[in-house]
């Protein structure tokens, strides 16, 4: 339904029920169902892999250092986990679910 809003599972705040980045705490899908951030697929936290592509969705956080789900920020710390494409004429910024940008192919590292 249009204009419902709902709870960030983050941060608490009352954001749109399409939202796909929460706008007060930048994290993606505040609300509903989390997606697989290759795919898009539901995947639900505990899993380890998504059931549609097979991509890993636990990871490590370069920061603390503790297992995470792989979403835009650490589980753990809050840091974001989201990386920039080093191609100077792309600079997308995404969830690193390879070692290739998810936009224009090039290595991330
Ligand atoms: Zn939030
Ligand atoms: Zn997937
Ligand atoms: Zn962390
Ligand atoms: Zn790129």
């Amino acid at each position: 339904m249009a204009g419902y809003k709902q709870p960030c599972r983050y941060c608490g705040k009352l954001v749109h029920s399409d939202s796909n980045v929460c706008p007060f705490c930048a994290r993606a899908d505040p609300v509903g169902p989390l997606k697989c951030p290759k795919c898009r697929n539901t995947v639900e936290p505990g899993y380890k892999v998504c059931g549609h592509c097979g991509l890993s969705l636990q990871t490590t956080c370069p920061k603390c250092g503790k297992p995470t789900y792989l979403g835009s920020h650490c589980d753990a710390c809050g840091d974001k986990l989201t990386v920039v494409c080093p191609n100077p004429r792309c600079k997308f910024e995404q969830i690193p679910t390879g070692p290739n940008c998810a936009k224009c192919g090039k290595p991330l590292k």
